[in-house]
């Protein structure tokens, strides 16, 4: 059957019988980011494994992770090495509590950490999502300047099309409408200051233009009301949620200056940019402080890491902070203690996971493999770049972006390229209009090809489903 997507297929012939299992996960699981159509959400793609960039149905379909699913995955699926190690890990200690014990994946990975900061950062504060590393971030903030005197700062500042997780307090520090407009009410009251998007330029103006108008607005802002605010909280080079908007590296040293200026805290939420995405190990390193050795005022204040940090493998989340911040919670008094506690904190299989990540950071040298592999997506995905119906082209490091006209996508793009990719052997997501590639680091020039004519073919079918742009999954 050509052109056939599996939700309608399903729909069609499906005989009646023993439900598949995407069906049973509709019916026993409450899938995220999933409306519940009246008439049936579409079937979920059940995975029975993984291989490298490959994602393998039980009919034996494969399927190119082009969303590193959802971020996470950086060196492919079921990769040898990392298993090899969990595995071992598995049968020395699966997980102790971290309060008032420890071990040496938490002690290690918290240290090499730190490391790779040059030292600046550390003290490595762990949890297991994204959304909680923010929530410990934004308390430790606020904490501190209560244990240094200043209670009155409690407020905090996000950048308008910042994401930063799903929980009440992260999503207080969200300008995602979609995430966010049903939780308004609940939602502490957070400043939103303009973002530094690229994409916002307006004739004449570059990309650092617009970085410094932005800025100009949070300093309009700090001026009025620093002494309330504890942090701003952004995520470095790529609002990746926010529909891949980048921006101007020179943002990056002038948001630090204003936070030494004003005297408030900078949160650099590295969930989704660091571990090597943007094109250095933290997305943080491309600001100007790189070009000097890195005096410790240069970096942020806390920095935030998720979804790679584990290579994909398990729930794990960090926080790293300044000694400064460690210090004034030094005291005898229970109060001036940070107790945020969560059951699994410091999970050594998790740990272990980020441990074999960052020994093939190092020994594959990655950062510099990664180099190439930007030009290769780049080369890969020129012709479609070049496609008129695109604008906005972009890339930093590998994640590469561009938006499809929005009167040439009509309703429901998101949803009808993702069917007609998966139709084609590759599995993506765009966001709205926007349609990015964000691939594990695995893949070669050729397998950079195939996904480009792949997901060109994709959008000429969205665009014009004429017969001439139909396909079977085979070809
Ligand atoms: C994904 C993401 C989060 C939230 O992480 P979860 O593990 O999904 O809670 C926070 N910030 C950014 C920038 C993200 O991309």
């Amino acid at each position: 059957m050509i052109g056939a997507t599996r939700g309608t297929l399903a729909g069609a012939i499906s005989p009646p019988g023993p439900a598949t299992l995407a069906q049973r996960s509709l019916q026993a699981v409450w899938h995220p980011c999933t409306p519940l159509k009246p008439g049936g959400a579409a079937e979920p793609l059940a995975i029975v494994r993984g291989e490298g960039l490959w994602l393998i149905d039980a009919d034996d379909r494969r399927y190119f992770d082009a969303t590193s699913s959802w971020w996470v995955n950086l060196f492919g699926h079921a990769n040898p090495f990392i298993n090899a190690a969990l595995k071992a890990q598995l049968d020395t200690l699966e997980h102790v509590m971290l309060a008032g014990c420890t071990h040496a994946p938490a002690v290690e990975l918290a240290e090499r950490l730190s490391a790779l900061t040059g030292g600046a950062l550390g003290h490595a504060f762990y949890a297991s999502d994204g959304a909680s590393a923010v929530e410990i971030a934004l308390k430790m903030s606020f904490h501190y300047w209560r244990n240094t005197g200043l209670p009155a700062k409690r407020e905090f500042v996000c950048l308008r099309n910042g994401y930063h997780g799903e929980t009440i307090g992260a999503l207080a520090v969200t300008d995602v409408a979609i995430f966010r407009d049903a939780y308004d009410p609940l939602l502490m009251q957070s400043h939103v200051v303009m973002s530094p998007d690229a994409r916002q330029a307006g004739p004449g103006e570059s990309a650092a233009d617009v970085a410094q108008r932005a800025l100009g607005e949070f300093e309009a802002l700090l001026r009025e009301r620093a002494g309330q605010i504890a942090a701003i909280i952004i995520e470095p080079l790529v609002q990746c949620a926010g529909s891949m908007a980048m921006y101007d590296p020179s943002y990056l040293d002038g948001v630090r200056a204003l936070c030494d200026r004003y005297r408030v805290h900078l949160i650099a939420d590295e969930i989704a940019v660091g571990c090597g995405r943007t094109g250095t190990f933290f997305a943080w390193e491309q600001s100007r402080a790189e070009e000097a050795p890195l005096p410790a005022r240069l970096w942020p204040d806390f920095l935030c890491m998720s979804k790679g940090i584990s290579g994909g493998y398990l729930p794990l989340s960090v926080v790293l902070s300044r000694a400064a911040i460690h210090e004034a919670f030094v005291a005898d008094d229970v109060g001036r203690s940070f107790l945020h506690s969560h059951s699994y904190t410091g999970n050594p299989l998790a740990c272990r996971a980020a441990l074999a990540t960052l020994d093939l950071f190092e020994h594959n040298q990655v950062i510099e493999q990664n180099r190439l592999r930007a030009q290769w997506l780049a080369a890969a995905m020129a012709a479609l770049g070049a496609d008129a119906r695109l604008a906005n082209v972009r890339q930093r490091g590998l994640i590469w972006a561009a938006d499809v006209h929005p009167e040439l996508a009509g309703e429901g793009f998101a949803a009808r390229f993702h069917q007609a990719a998966l139709a084609r052997g590759v599995l993506a997501r765009p966001i709205g209009n926007t349609l990015y590639v964000l691939p594990p680091y695995a893949f070669d020039a050729a397998q950079a090809q195939w996904l480009a004519q792949r997901l060109h073919a994709a959008l000429d079918f969205v665009l014009d489903p004429s017969p001439a742009n139909e396909v079977c999954h085979a070809a």
